[in-house]
């Protein structure tokens, strides 16, 4: 496995960047909640700490070779031994799913609901 890979933020506008698996970690505006959203600093930002969307830019985590470019919508909680939680998102564009580790300042309610709503939303 590569070193920890993730999804990829592009601001419109900005040029595509084709660097494989690599750790970005940069402020955004949510395209979900409209929030900014600040630089991690410990990993890479992946989603939005506030809603928890993110966005399928990715083919392959960190590609950004994905077109579809559609609201990963958090659908499920899996919590891993390794990772602790693992948001699963399902792209209401194409219905691609995606998984993402939380960020330890991702919104805890939000947190909370997933998991005890997930297991029924969700059929892998
Ligand atoms: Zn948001
Ligand atoms: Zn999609």
């Amino acid at each position: 496995m590569p070193k920890l890979a993730c999804l990829f933020w592009h601001k419109k506008g900005e040029k595509m960047n084709y660097r494989n698996f690599t750790e970005i970690d940069e402020e955004f505006i949510c395209d979900n909640c409209g929030k900014k959203v600040p630089k991690l600093g410990y990993s890479c930002r992946n989603h939005c700490p506030n809603c928890l969307h993110s966005k399928h830019v990715d083919k392959n985590p960190g590609d950004r070779q994905e077109e579809c470019h559609g609201d990963l919508e958090p659908i499920g909680l899996e919590i891993d031994s390794k990772k602790g939680y693992v948001i699963i998102f399902k792209c209401k564009k194409c219905g691609a799913i995606r998984k993402n580790k939380a960020a330890k300042d991702d919104n805890m309610d939000l947190i909370i609901k997933l998991s005890s709503t997930g297991g029924r939303s969700f059929n892998p």
